[in-house]
């Protein structure tokens, strides 16, 4: 089994028939190790998981630790550093999101433009779709 058993469910990735045999695999965001365990919580529980966040980024607030129950909080407490190792990360994170997202888009541009030229079909009329599809896909993105 996987270390992140709901991440790695085929509804959940990027890859597409077939699901890459393991995960993380080169179309999931970030392969750091952090934000998978992080995303792994988001599906597991999501409640808790905005919740840790919530405390977390309210931290420089006293009143809100004084007005939860310890054992409470130490539920989420136990996870900080986590969340202050992906904060210090955040940089190298979203570059490795974003450029996943690229990567996809230009898959998704070149897999259209190979099924394009694979129709055989009025060049204008093709200049058109071409245009039309790539204007999808910018939006999409
Ligand atoms: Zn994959």
């Amino acid at each position: 089994m996987s270390a992140y058993p709901l991440s790695s469910l085929p509804q959940h990735r990027w890859c597409r028939n077939p699901v890459c045999p393991t995960y993380p695999c080169i179309h999931t965001e970030s392969h750091d190790p952090d934000w998978l365990e992080n995303t792994e919580e988001a599906f597991r529980d999501p409640d808790y998981h905005s919740a840790l966040w919530y405390y977390f980024l309210t931290l420089s607030y006293p009143e809100i630790k004084q007005q939860t129950p310890p054992e409470k909080w130490a539920s989420y407490e136990v996870n900080f550093d986590r969340c202050r190792r992906i904060e210090a990360k955040r940089d190298q994170i979203d570059k490795d999101i974003s450029d996943n997202i690229q990567r996809r888009r230009e898959q998704s541009q070149a897999l259209i433009l190979t099924i394009l030229d694979g129709m055989k079909i009025d060049p204008y009329i093709r200049h058109v779709m071409r245009e039309r599809e790539l204007l999808k896909i910018d939006k999409l993105w």
